[in-house]
């Protein structure tokens, strides 16, 4: 048996069968020339690579329903792929450049799909350059069959795995959910990176920081994943296995324990009433939420609604940025919830969560996390932001809506949001569209900047959602997903604190309502704390709601604020 340490992301012990997810590999392009000779067995390759796309396209063409709303925009991408396949105008253009240059057949291809796609984004027209990236997928995909690159299929994963990866996307995840995964082991990844809240949110026990591990682990081993211990023990003999099995038999139990505290409401031990609500990123999850009795939804993270429809083809993702699909989306979760509050943040795309999309291009920046994300791209590409603030502000009848704007770091941005709003609300009653006049827009306070003018921003925003996350990452510096520095991430440093107690300060005093929805909003220890300074609101996963009520009461509010006294005093 073999023992790997690595650091601990989501709690909660698995035993199942290795799954080693490949990492990607990237598409090298050979150049060179060919003697005449040569080119019909390079245009031979050419032909039959487009042939094997083709009909792998058909075959996925089939298998989409012919009258659901999301597989009529996959038919679509895919029907435009196979004209593009077989336009005899571009394959002659291809064979014209192949003989007259006589390059090799793979640089051709690329070469004339890149010189056409770059036509049609030069036009500046819309329609077009969603044209121009079909071309560079579709034609990437017949290089990658030429060059025999099979891209590895998340869907083909089995149940009962225990995945060994160098990193996994939030898409990925979101996919992997839907199976039943006995484990996530990554070498990068920290505490609180997306992946990892979403392995929490799914109830995957998970385990980062494993350095190399896919190349340490084969298919097909046994192992077993203690996420609590952040330990992976490898072909282990059979009595190890029989001490795991009886750990999740007693994770089991004490789940079921908790159970008496799903329609109850969350007291301290002395009665005083807390507000647990749930961060959600799909519609399904609403459904979730509800049945671990939260009291609400404190924050839906509308860019893993995006992700999760990568599904086969990027571009389709692109597509489902439409006004119906987002409408639709939140109008269900609005429906399941009923009266209950339900928070919903604008995109916040960028950083570490990239979507592609053709309303956005490519952006590359040295320092996303410093860059071009949530907010600040919204404002950037204010089109996009106007759609998704029309499908919140048509769904808003269906429920008790509110809206969140994620990263705000000064009151001229809120403004500059607060215009678009009531642009939206303009627009909706020309068309005499309904939706709720008075939904509360309030922003979250994840940066420094927001926490030191949060009585500034108390004057333009309805409420504050504290993101723990990103105020302890751009408060210490320290990249939130990155596995070498995650010793130093630390919510309980002083610094966070007082940005915390400054943000409960302004939102008393301005009497606007304030909650948690960063990852200390779930964790016991950071509970305790956020309790003791007054906050009384929490969102969190779904899956934690029922321990953080029995946390809650088994202490006082006296004894909350004595243990947040200590941290806040440094002692
Ligand atoms: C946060 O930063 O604490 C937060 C809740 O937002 P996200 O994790 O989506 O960045
Ligand atoms: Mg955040």
């Amino acid at each position: 048996m073999e023992v790997f340490l690595g650091i601990p992301a989501a709690d909660g012990t698995g035993i199942g069968t290795a799954f080693v997810i490949p990492d990607p590999v990237k598409r090298a392009i050979p150049q060179h020339h060919i003697n005449i000779d040569q080119i019909n067995r390079g245009w031979s390759r050419f032909e039959a690579a487009v042939q094997t796309v083709t009909l792998s396209l058909s075959e996925h063409l089939d298998s989409l329903s012919k009258t659901s709303e999301r597989d009529r925009a996959q038919r679509e991408v895919f029907e435009t792929y196979i004209l593009m396949l077989e336009d005899p105008v571009f394959k002659q253009e291809v064979r014209d450049f192949y003989e007259n240059q006589l390059f090799n057949i793979e640089y051709t291809v690329q070469f004339k799909a890149e010189e056409y796609a770059a036509k049609l984004r030069q036009a500046g027209n819309y329609y077009l350059s969603e044209r121009a990236q079909d071309i560079t997928d579709v034609f990437g995909r017949v290089l990658d069959e030429m060059l025999d690159i099979h891209p590895f299929d998340i869907n083909s994963v089995p149940d009962g795995s225990v995945i060994l990866a160098t990193s996994l996307s939030s898409a990925d995840t979101i996919i992997l959910s839907k199976r039943k995964i006995a484990g996530l082991a990554l070498s990068e990844g920290g505490v609180s990176s997306h992946v990892v809240i979403l392995a929490r949110n799914y109830g995957i026990p998970t385990v980062v920081g494993l350095e190399e591990i896919s190349k340490k682990v084969r298919n097909g081993e046994t192992v077993i994943i203690d996420g609590k211990d952040a330990e992976i023990l490898v072909s282990p003999d059979r009595n190890t296995i029989e001490e795991y099995k009886a750990k999740i038999r007693e994770e089991y139990q004490r789940k079921l324990s908790l159970r008496s505290f799903l329609s109850k409401p969350a007291v301290t031990k002395d009665g005083t009433r807390f507000k647990l609500y749930a961060n959600i990123g799909t519609p399904e999850e609403a459904e979730i939420a509800l049945a671990e009795g939260a009291d609400g939804i404190g924050l839906f993270r509308t860019e893993f609604l995006y992700m999760a429809q990568s599904g086969a083809s990027l571009n389709a993702a692109a597509r489902s940025f439409s006004e119906q699909t987002q409408f639709e989306a939140y109008k269900s979760v609005l429906q399941i919830m009923g009266d209950k509050p339900v928070t919903i943040r604008t995109l916040d795309a960028g950083g570490d969560k990239l979507i592609n999309s053709v309303d956005l291009p490519a952006i590359e920046e040295k320092n996303p996390l410093m860059g071009l994300r949530a907010v600040r791209l919204s404002l950037e590409y204010p089109n996009i932001l106007k759609t998704q603030l029309r499908a919140l502000y048509r769904a808003s009848v269906y429920g008790n809506l509110e809206i969140m704007f994620p990263l705000i770091t000064s009151v001229d941005q809120v403004k500059e949001c607060l215009e678009l709003v009531n642009v939206v609300k303009q627009e909706l009653t020309s068309e005499k569209i309904p939706f709720q006049e008075d939904t509360p827009v309030g922003i979250m306070i994840e940066t420094a900047a927001a926490a030191l003018i949060s009585d500034c921003l108390s004057k333009v925003s309805d409420f504050f959602s504290l993101g723990t996350n990103d105020l302890t990452q751009y408060t210490l510096g320290i990249d939130r997903e990155n596995q070498h520095v995650s010793g130093l991430y630390n919510e309980f440093s002083l610094a966070v604190l007082r940005l915390i107690e400054m943000t409960v300060r302004s939102a008393k005093e301005n009497n606007i309502p304030l909650a948690v929805c960063g990852e200390m909003a779930g964790r016991q220890d950071s509970v305790m704390v956020l309790a003791g300074m007054g906050i009384r609101n929490l969102s969190m996963s779904p899956k934690l709601i029922s321990s953080t009520k029995e946390l809650l009461s088994r202490f006082t509010i006296a004894e909350l604020e004595a243990i947040s006294a200590k941290h806040l005093n440094n002692l």
